[in-house]
């Protein structure tokens, strides 16, 4: 637990996840309020409670939760909470939370028309719904109230939603304009690089979304706010926001510029750059690595540097002379 400032706690919880421990924010606003709930696991819920009674709170005494966005590490908590504590998020939260049998199928199929079209093959495909096997992880109850852009949190007077999609869909971000504090969940990291994750389109007729290319744009909201703290999701607090995502974006493009190069020597697909680019942990990590690959790829034809073309269903990406 680390005292941050007047009304605002920072709590770490351990997760089963290899990110380690995720952190959690009580803000003593008109309403008690907790940012992110931690993981779904014993031992999320042993540390949320003991570090909360350490604060003098039990987890009966919180008016609402806010969610920076759907993933399990940061939402699954949200069970601890008797039915009276209100839980916030953006809308898109609410698919993953309810993971029905109908969004299951089109994460299956969604991972599988991707796989196709990257050239996965086809055991490794199966794996990338990283969603079939941690159902025990996910939280039961759901979102009560949607937040969008720019909406004041009833309660938490000063603070407004930022929209930040990119690591997920579902990703906001909380600014209180009156000191530049920044609450980021996952949008800007001290020490990993968050990944933007592949996600089904919203509405199944929309194309999917980029989310590298969203991430980065969600990045640059960012450079326009006078932020004088960010208390992210996991790890330290970032003192020099902007020169982090200054950084980060250089480093993104460098990458980026990596890919090309290997397009140039020739045409691939995806999954060829995928082995290329995380050799040692493409077949563990195959949801991720992919993403990631897919966000290069995507970003280098937004800069108009590569093309791809649809050979039998499957594309070949080489670079624009
Ligand atoms: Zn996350």
């Amino acid at each position: 637990m680390t005292r941050l400032d007047a009304e605002i706690e920072k709590l770490s919880i351990p997760t089963p996840y290899a990110v380690g421990d995720v952190n959690v924010y009580v803000i003593k606003g008109e309403a008690l309020t907790l940012v992110d709930a931690g993981s779904r696991t014993p031992e999320g819920k042993e540390v949320l409670v003991k570090s909360l009674r350490e604060l003098g709170l039990l987890i009966s005494d919180f008016d609402q939760i806010v969610l920076t966005h759907h993933h399990p590490d940061h939402a699954g908590g949200i069970d601890f909470f008797p039915e009276q504590a209100t839980v916030f998020g953006h809308a898109y939260n609410q698919r993953w939370l309810e993971l029905t049998e109908e969004f299951k199928e089109t994460l299956d199929l969604f991972y599988l028309n991707i796989g196709k079209e990257l050239d996965v093959s086809e055991e490794m495909i199966a794996s990338m719904n990283n969603y079939r096997g941690s159902g025990r992880y996910i939280s039961k109850r759901t979102v009560q109230s949607f937040l969008q852009e720019g909406d004041e949190i009833p309660g938490l007077s000063g603070f407004r939603v930022i929209e930040t999609p990119g690591h997920a869909q579902s990703h906001i971000s909380l600014y209180r304009e009156s000191d530049g504090v920044m609450i980021g969940g996952d949008h800007l990291l001290d020490k990993i690089s968050p990944n933007p994750i592949l996600e089904p389109p919203i509405s199944p007729n929309e194309s999917r979304p980029e989310p590298l290319n969203q991430y980065n744009n969600s990045l640059r909201k960012w450079l326009e706010l006078p932020i004088s703290l960010t208390h992210s999701g996991h790890g330290r607090d970032i003192s020099d926001t902007h020169a982090l995502i200054n950084h980060n974006l250089a480093r993104q493009h460098g990458r980026a510029m990596q890919v090309k190069r290997m397009l140039e020597a020739r045409p691939q697909t995806g999954f060829e750059i995928c082995k290329q680019l995380f050799p040692r942990v493409y077949q563990r990590e195959v949801g991720l690595t992919i993403s990631e690959t897919v966000g290069q790829l995507d970003y280098l034809e937004f800069l108009g540097e590569i093309k791809k073309e649809d050979q039998n269903g499957i594309y070949m990406y080489s670079v624009n002379s």
